[in-house]
């Protein structure tokens, strides 16, 4: 497997993000990864889901169907999906909880991967798991672009955080650690001299 410099991918689509940054947890960090700018080049979509495609192959894995959660995970799952050469499907929210929906069907004994773009806690990875083991499918491996070092991913130094979510004895695949240290609102450096924290993917700024 050639080994690729995801970071520097993230860095050149200025998909790395750094500032001041308010996340959806409500705590400031001073780093962002953006997945979405680094797919919008389809080449880059092709070497990152190339080398995922990869891992999973070495370890043997048995895979019929790459399954993601709606939005952010649907163009790295499509993408390992082709490299796989197995078809594709995603979960998405209805009425605030996940489904599959769209004709997509899943049959009893299947061998699927749940695929993100980005791992944090695993959240969303175990709303999509729930989907398809309640419809009697098995999850073979959880697949990310990176891992924001809360779950451990296989072949990694880093050490599991009691906030992972992702069901334990499941591989985890990803390309990267993205660690970035993660501060409360009333404790962040970033905050001196009356900063405010953008929220990512908002217009201001970037
Ligand atoms: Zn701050």
């Amino acid at each position: 497997m050639n080994r690729i410099d995801v970071a520097q991918i993230y860095k050149d689509a200025s998909a790395l993000l750094e500032g001041h940054f308010l996340l959806s947890s409500g705590n400031h960090s001073k780093y962002y990864l953006q997945s979405a700018k680094v797919l919008e080049n389809p080449k880059n979509a092709t070497i990152l889901a190339s080398a995922l495609a990869d891992m999973i192959k070495v370890n043997n894995i048995k895979v019929d169907a790459v399954c993601s959660p709606a939005l952010g995970g649907i163009l790295a799952g499509y993408e390992l999906a082709r490299e796989l050469g197995v078809r594709f499907i995603f979960v998405e929210r209805d009425q605030g909880s996940m489904v599959l929906r769209r004709g997509f069907e899943i049959s009893r004994g299947e061998n699927i991967i749940i695929c993100e773009d980005i791992v944090t806690t695993g959240g969303s990875a175990m709303e999509a798991y729930n989907v398809v083991t309640e419809l009697g499918a098995k999850v073979v491996a959880f697949a990310a672009l990176a891992n924001r070092g809360f779950c451990k991913r296989a072949g990694s130094d880093l050490s599991l955080k009691p906030s992972c979510k992702l069901a334990q004895g499941v591989p985890f695949f990803a390309l990267e650690d993205f660690v970035f240290d993660i501060f409360s609102p009333d404790n962040c450096p970033l905050c001196v001299n009356n900063d405010k924290p953008i929220k990512p993917g908002s217009r201001s700024r970037n």
